[in-house]
């Protein structure tokens, strides 16, 4: 029997706009969404979890998984790699699930390439100012790292048009219901064509 594939939602936008936090917040409310978890080179912060979290792996590892087709997207981020595995994507559309994935600019674009079909969600800051005290304050960068992820918000940021939506993430709980109505109607949608 013909079984429809499931919704691929790309949840991106700048860096330190919350796409984290919004997305662990969406996970909790929408149980019926699959979390696709990434690869990454960084080293694990306090409390993440491999498998969990991200997909710890070296950098031989990455490459290895690059050159084996193994990611459906990756990129390079502030001096690391990140990356979504393929087959696990795949396999939950398949099976007729929606998956999210949360993923930063230049690999939502690569997956836009792949799945034009998907939903494309772009998380905006209330303002410019406020991406800047998300960053600084989250506390856990050094001032490189900071001014590394700022100049890349700016630029970033120049990439909303791509996207089918964007959304202000000016308190979590307001974001995410935003998206669950996307989600619900795109829904709705698809069970109509
Ligand atoms: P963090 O180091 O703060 O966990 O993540 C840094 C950036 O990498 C965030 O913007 C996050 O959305 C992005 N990211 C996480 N996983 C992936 C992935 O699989 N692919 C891409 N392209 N970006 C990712």
């Amino acid at each position: 029997m013909f079984k429809q594939k499931g919704l691929l939602i790309v949840l991106s936008g700048p860096s330190g706009v919350g796409k984290g936090t919004v997305c662990s917040y969406l996970r909790e409310k929408q149980k019926d969404i699959i979390y696709s978890v990434s690869a990454t080179t960084r080293k694990p912060r306090v409390g993440e979890v491999d498998g969990v979290n991200y997909f710890f792996k070296t950098k031989d590892e990455f490459e290895e998984m690059i050159k084996k087709d193994q990611l459906l997207e990756w990129a390079e981020y502030c001096g690391n790699y990140y990356g979504t595995p393929r087959t696990f994507v795949e396999e939950t559309l398949e099976e007729g699930k929606d998956i999210i994935l949360e993923i930063e600019v230049q690999g939502a674009l690569k997956v836009k390439e792949k799945y034009p079909e998907g939903i494309f969600v772009f998380l905006i800051p209330p303002s410019f100012a406020e991406l800047k005290n998300r960053i600084f304050y989250r506390g856990t960068e050094t001032e490189d790292i900071i001014k590394s992820r700022m100049s890349i918000a700016k630029d970033e940021l120049q990439m909303m048009k791509y996207y089918d939506y964007a959304v202000v993430n000016d308190e979590v709980p307001n974001a995410v219901k935003r998206i669950q109505s996307i989600i619900e109607a795109e829904r709705l949608r698809k069970d109509r064509i």
